[in-house]
């Protein structure tokens, strides 16, 4: 069913009260290549959304959105150390985590919670805590709305980077992914290398998957807003890149500015914190404010509009580029 102005509210996790002039629901890989068949149209904008929660619409959307509903979660093979699990692209990510821990394999634990669909997680190699999707992920399989043919991508053809992906360059906007193949470990070695699980955890305990998934969850419920209660799309800009030797000289006036070491003479920044030395931290103009515990969040506080939330991000972005010269890039994707 082609449904005409319908409204996304439901279907972006900003919040925000936009209308797509045609919206096609499927869940079937059939239904889905009988729309394109039949209704493909090279002139008209096609976007296919999974949760929204990685969008910024910035109105109404004139074209059509395309939206999985292809729920299945099947083993596929197995061998004495791991599992073969297809995964259907409307599948919650959080509800792929919760069954792979209750059967016990390891993966994809550390990345509990994180609000994606499955196809969307492929597409972004969705990350948190130490953990990326494409450690897990041995291939993609998709079609081309072009031509309705089927393709099946191995995970080094889907070019994974930090959130990014073929899906998201060469390929943008030309597949939509059916399912995805994961492969799980039938004996899971936690890692809880990461700062924030380490700390987590008393020194020299070794927890189960189980309890990281509970560890991941706790953390990630106590740092950031939940969409359902506060919209919010997560971080909305991405940590910024700088030269070495430009990061020495801002050191110099700002002797406690964080970085990672990216290589020799790269440097990362976190944007939070050039959020918060700008003072924008916890700052709410109108319907719209930076989150109090987490600068990087930008939050609709009920009732926002698109416009809002981009004058908001302007003037991060200019007060952050005022001070410190770095361009803050988004990391939400505007549509
Ligand atoms: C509170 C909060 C916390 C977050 N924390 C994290 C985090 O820790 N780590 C992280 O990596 N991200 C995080 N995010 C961002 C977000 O969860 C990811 O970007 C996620 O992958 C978005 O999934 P989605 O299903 O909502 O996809 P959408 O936002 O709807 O779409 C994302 C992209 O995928 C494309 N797409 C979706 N489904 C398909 C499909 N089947 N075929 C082809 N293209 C498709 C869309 O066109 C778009 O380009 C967070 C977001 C929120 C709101």
């Amino acid at each position: 069913m082609i449904e005409y102005n319908y409204p996304l509210l439901r279907h972006n996790s900003f919040g925000l009260d936009v209308v797509a002039e045609r919206f096609f629901g499927y869940s079937t890989d059939s239904e889905l290549k009988d729309y394109l068949r039949y209704e493909y149209d090279s002139s008209t904008r096609m976007l296919h959304i999974g949760g929204g929660n990685n969008l910024l619409f910035t109105g109404d959307f004139s074209g059509t959105i395309l939206h999985s509903s292809i729920k299945y979660i099947s083993i596929e093979s197995e061998t004495d150390d791991n599992v073969f699990v297809r995964v259907g692209a409307g599948v919650l990510f959080d509800d792929f985590c919760r069954q792979a821990v209750e059967c016990n394999w390891g993966g994809v634990e550390n990345l509990s919670l994180i609000p994606s669909q499955v196809g969307a997680a492929a597409i972004q190699n969705i990350g948190a805590y130490g953990a990326e999707a494409k450690d897990t992920i041995v291939e993609v399989d998709a079609i081309e709305i072009a031509t309705c043919k089927r393709r099946t991508f191995g995970v080094q053809e889907c070019k994974y980077g930090y959130r990014s992906s073929i899906f998201k360059t060469a390929l943008e906007g030309q597949f939509v992914v059916l399912s995805v193949l994961f492969r799980l470990d039938k004996h899971p070695r936690p890692n809880i290398e990461y700062a924030a699980l380490r700390d987590f955890f008393d020194c020299g305990y070794t927890p189960n998957i189980e309890e990281v998934r509970d560890a991941v969850v706790s953390i990630r419920q106590s740092k950031l807003p939940d969409p359902k209660r506060l919209g919010n799309a997560g971080s909305f800009f991405k940590n910024p890149y700088c030269s070495r030797a430009d990061f020495e000289l801002l050191r110099r006036q700002y002797d406690d500015m964080p970085h990672y070491d990216v290589s020799d003479d790269l440097v990362k920044i976190p944007a939070a914190y050039l959020i918060e030395k700008c003072g924008l931290k916890g700052k709410r103009i109108g319907n719209v404010g930076v989150y109090d515990r987490q600068p990087l969040v930008i939050v609709n506080y009920g009732g926002a509009t698109p416009r809002e939330i981009v004058a908001l991000a302007d003037e991060i972005r200019q007060s952050v580029n005022r001070k410190f010269g770095i361009d803050l890039m988004p990391e939400v994707i505007y549509v």
